[in-house]
């Protein structure tokens, strides 16, 4: 290979030059202009849902959720262990504190250790879950490489207990189920509050910028409010809350709206790459590539190999940089947040599989711009390096 094949790029084949040149010339760069609330509207269409706020990052997002969740200082809130860290600060941005609740299978929170957690280490008080002398306010659902959680079970347990659910869809854009419950439902619109981000690594991207929205109107209206420094009047400083400068710019915008053009295809053929690999590694005696939730139709942004360690004798890091040298980038899964230095105190619960798939899961190469022959190289080479490392 002549190139390094990247794992996960942004694709420009569509009209964002246009878009922002056209911000641009208008003099629309910051927080207002026509873009945002043109993305907000592509976005809330896209999703079958009422009205969606357009804010700077996935992780403004999923602050302005915890804030509009109610989430105080001393609350408590379950989080998932295995994923991106920016889906657990915000708890401790609200001088909350989180407790690391177990995945299953789909490397989501699993709703039933979840249960038994609320069951056997918690009590309902006054319409509250408490723990200990915390109330569990709230709980972050990440829906991990776009593979949707299984939320009959996570609803299910929030009404039981009142907890307030954050979906953090910012890998699950265009997820959504096909059959049960919320059939025709997308990865965001379940919970209370669903975050998604924009950033470049993700399936669609405005340089930096994410989006939320909520079960009710009104709500993302006051999300609106709060990312626009909560001012109260059109013509005088009047700030009747605490708000943030969360909003996103006209520029990014821009480049959304462009890229909210090309989404189903980027989805389309993330879906059929995904299809192609699986062909390719049928058979293939040291790994697996994970599925994804059965009743789902998932946006297949991220792929994993699940990689059989007691066959093959490397760590991640000798694999990734053997691939590397192949010209192909990997990475391995996130390092578990419990174990980071500023989470390595907190309570966990059920831990048993985000440990086992921390270890084996290899994620390669699922860019919207990947062809058939590279990715026939990528699989001769991870099963060329993997069969290397058995000896
Ligand atoms: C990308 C990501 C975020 C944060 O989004 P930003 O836009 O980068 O702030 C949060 N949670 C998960 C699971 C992510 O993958």
């Amino acid at each position: 290979m002549d190139h390094m094949i990247p794992l996960s790029i942004p694709n420009f084949e569509g009209n964002e030059r246009k878009y922002v040149d056209d911000a641009i010339d208008q003099g629309w760069v910051s927080t207002g202009g026509a873009y945002i609330t043109k993305l907000e509207q592509e976005l809330a269409k896209f999703l079958h849902t009422d009205n969606v706020c357009a804010c700077q990052s996935g992780t403004a997002a999923l602050h302005l959720s915890m804030v509009e969740a109610g989430v105080v200082p001393g609350d408590t809130v379950l989080v998932p262990p295995v994923t991106f860290i920016a889906a657990v600060n915000p708890v401790r941005y609200q001088f909350a504190t989180p407790i690391f609740i177990d995945c299953d299978d789909s490397l989501c929170m699993d709703p039933a250790k979840a249960r038994k957690f609320c069951e056997d280490e918690c009590e309902m008080r006054d319409g509250h879950l408490y723990y200990g002398d915390s109330i569990v306010r709230a709980m972050v659902v990440v829906h991990v490489f776009g593979n949707m959680a299984d939320m009959e079970g996570i609803m299910d347990l929030a009404h039981d207990y009142n907890i307030r659910v954050i979906e953090d869809a910012t890998e699950a854009l265009g997820s959504h189920y096909t059959e049960g419950r919320y059939a025709g439902k997308y990865a965001g619109t379940i919970g209370d509050f669903g975050a998604y981000s924009f950033n470049g690594n993700k399936i669609i991207t405005t340089g930096g910028g994410g989006a939320i929205t909520a079960n009710k109107s009104e709500v993302v209206d006051h999300l609106r409010y709060l990312s626009t420094q909560a001012k109260n009047d059109p013509h005088y400083y009047i700030h009747n809350e605490i708000g943030f400068n969360y909003r996103m710019t006209n520029l990014q915008a821009a480049l959304g709206v462009a890229q909210m053009e090309e989404l189903p295809e980027f989805i389309r053929r993330k879906q059929a790459n995904y299809n192609y690999y699986k062909k390719a590694f049928e058979g293939f005696e040291l790994g697996e590539l994970m599925p994804f939730r059965e009743g789902t139709n998932s946006n297949k942004w991220f792929y994993s190999l699940k990689i059989d360690l007691n066959k093959v004798k490397a760590s991640m890091r000798d694999i990734i940089t053997a691939l590397e040298e192949r010209k192909i980038q990997t990475r391995a899964i996130w390092g578990l947040i419990y174990e980071q230095i500023p989470y390595k105190n907190a309570v966990t619960y059920g831990l048993e599989k985000a440990p086992y798939y921390a270890a084996c899961i290899l994620n390669f190469p699922s860019t919207t711009q990947i062809t058939e022959e590279e990715m026939t190289y990528v699989v001769e080479q991870i099963e060329d390096v993997l069969r290397g490392f058995t000896k």
